[in-house]
């Protein structure tokens, strides 16, 4: 389970992106999470629920709590 996504956090698909890469750089938090795919860099807005669902992992690059 994801517990809670921070800008700059990258988060790892179940899915790859059809361009291969399956890892998006998390810019936008809100209702709706924007993604930006480190392959591509096409920008995605999905509903934070989905985001939830479809992710297999978060990473945060910055230490906090
Ligand atoms: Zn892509």
């Amino acid at each position: 389970m994801i517990q809670k996504f921070s800008i700059g956090d990258i988060v790892v698909m179940k899915k790859p992106h059809p361009c291969g890469a399956s890892t998006w750089e998390v810019d936008r938090i809100g209702a709706d999470i924007g993604m930006e795919c480190s392959g591509c860099g096409r920008r995605l807005v999905m509903p934070r629920s989905q985001v939830e669902k479809r992710a297999k992992e978060v990473r945060s690059d910055s230490i906090r709590d």
